[in-house]
Parts: structure tokens; sequence; C-alpha cells
């Protein structure tokens, strides 16, 4: 992979949303007259909760959505968002992402697996007596178990983002059948297909996390109308905001967005899937000494 990746989004792309999310000061979308979702106004819903553009659970603590409203909020937060949130808790665990109120704790099934965050920031592992440890590489291989979740509903809210970043009200035009897809709690309705999501594991993780939303450049054809990329932890996310705009034969294989860090593994997943799924993931983890691990 190299900087040539980023030739296709200049030369095919504007950026229509770019922030850091994690920290800084707070930025407000919209003007809170209207839910940008249900399309209702304060004479017809409420807009009491605060709405995260990006999930709180990913750590983003400044920008606010005004144009969602309270029962679309709810909406997405125990439709998508959850699944959302199941699929990264493990990662975030690692990443020392602090959600909502705290930095989330992993357990195993069995309860004999337990992953968590000190007050010093240090990850504190408790295994099962016997686990074995590599100790010509040191590491340590864990089987980690991730709460069942829906895969379409991880990759809709992926998209719910995208759409919550928009500032300029004329560029929701082209996602107007995409906002009735995102609220439609039947997952078997398709909208677009297969749900490609490309991902890029870093082995360092970047602390400043970042978002872009790219759209098509007027005149350029067979590209995605709107490409997402959002980064938390170590873990780099890319997808297709699907749009009525695009054609029927566009390029899908759309190259990594590329990021100057050594250590970079690239990997598709699949989201297409609308039955919820159980998966489980061995994470090796590396020590520095014999010293670091307290028996
Ligand atoms: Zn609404």
């Amino acid at each position: 992979m190299s900087e040539l990746n980023n030739l296709f989004f200049t030369e095919n792309y504007d950026i229509i949303s770019f922030h850091k999310y994690r920290y800084g000061q707070k930025k407000f979308i919209g003007n809170g007259n209207h839910c940008r979702f249900c399309k209702k106004d304060k004479n017809e819903t409420t807009f009491s909760n605060k709405s995260h553009a990006i999930p709180e659970s990913i750590g983003n603590k400044i920008i606010i959505l005004c144009d969602e409203c309270d029962i679309c909020n709810k909406f997405f937060s125990e439709n998508l968002e959850d699944h959302f949130d199941k699929y990264t808790k493990p990662y975030r665990t690692f990443a020392r992402i602090k959600g909502k109120k705290k930095i989330p704790t992993y357990k195993s099934k069995d309860e004999q697996t337990r992953i968590s965050v000190d007050k010093d920031k240090d990850i504190e592992i408790f295994i099962p007596v016997g686990s074995k440890m590599d100790e010509t590489h040191n590491s340590i291989k864990i089987p980690i178990d991730f709460e069942p979740y829906i895969p379409a509903a991880v990759y809709k809210t992926l998209v719910k983002m995208a759409l919550s970043l928009i500032e300029d009200e004329k560029e929701l035009e082209a996602f107007q059948i995409t906002i009735k897809w995102i609220m439609e709690k039947d997952h078997s309705k398709h909208f677009l297909l297969p749900l490609k999501m490309q991902t890029q594991f870093m082995e360092k993780d970047i602390t400043d996390s970042f978002v872009f939303l790219f759209r098509r450049k007027e005149k350029i054809e067979n590209v995605p109308y709107a490409i997402f990329v959002i980064s938390f932890g170590n873990w780099l996310y890319q997808i297709i905001v699907p749009s009525h705009l695009d054609g029927d034969s566009f390029l899908y294989e759309i190259p990594y967005f590329y990021i100057p860090l050594e250590k970079v593994f690239p990997k598709t997943v699949d989201l297409s899937g609308i039955e919820k799924q159980s998966f489980s993931n061995n994470f090796i983890l590396k020590y520095k000494t014999m010293e670091n691990l307290v028996f």
C-alpha cells in the first residue's frame, strides 16, 4: 500500500467532512429546527437528548448533531449502535477508549478471563490458571468472545455516522433513500449488496481519531457516490455510503485509504448478514518482559 492509493480519492472525490473527534472544541451540526431523519420539526417531536454524530462509545465527545430528534436517537441507539458497540467492544478495551462513562471491561462467557483498565490506564488481564504463554515471542494468546451482533446493523451505524456529519443540507438530497434504509428495522430490505467494509488494523493505535466523508466530484462516473472513512484505536474502517445516484455498475473494489504507518493489516469484511451472529477471535498480546506479568 502506498500514498498512490490516495490519488484515487483526490482525483475522484471532494472531502465534504473531515474531523478529529476525540479532543478539542465542541462542534454542533445543524440548527435543531427539524430532524434530518424523520423530517419532523419542533412542533411534532422533541430535541432534548444530546445526539452524538459519532457514537460516544468510540470516544466522540465533541461532535453533536442538533438535527436528530429524541425518537430517532432512541431508534438508532437500540437498533443500530447497540450492534456496533458489541462489534467493537473488546478492541475498545485494548485501545483504552472511554465511552459514555468508562473504558469497557471484557469478561469471557465462563468469566474465567477478564480484561480491564486500571486507574493508571494499565491493562489488567486475568486468565485461567494454566494458560499457555509463548515465551519465545513474549506473547499470550487469549480467545475473546464477542457479544452477538447483526452485521448489517454495524454497517448501517457507519452510514448513519456519515449522514450525521453532513453540514450542507443540500448534500443530504443524495441520501433520501439511504435515510429510509437505515430507519428500516427489517434488515432484509436491501439497498446495497454486499455490504463490504474495508478494514485496516494498525499495530500502533491512533489517539487522534478522525473521520472523512468523500463525495464524488461532478462529471466523475463509475465510482461510488460517497465513501466514509473512520479511525478509532487500532482500526480504520472504510465503507461505501449508498446513494440512489449510484448506478447499477460501479467500481466496487475501492483502494484502501492510505495512512502513513508501519505494520498495517488490511482486510475486507462482509457485513451483509441480517441475523445475529456470535464471533470469537484469538487476540495475541505481547508483553515486554516477564516482569510486566504479575501473578
Ligand atoms: Zn427524527
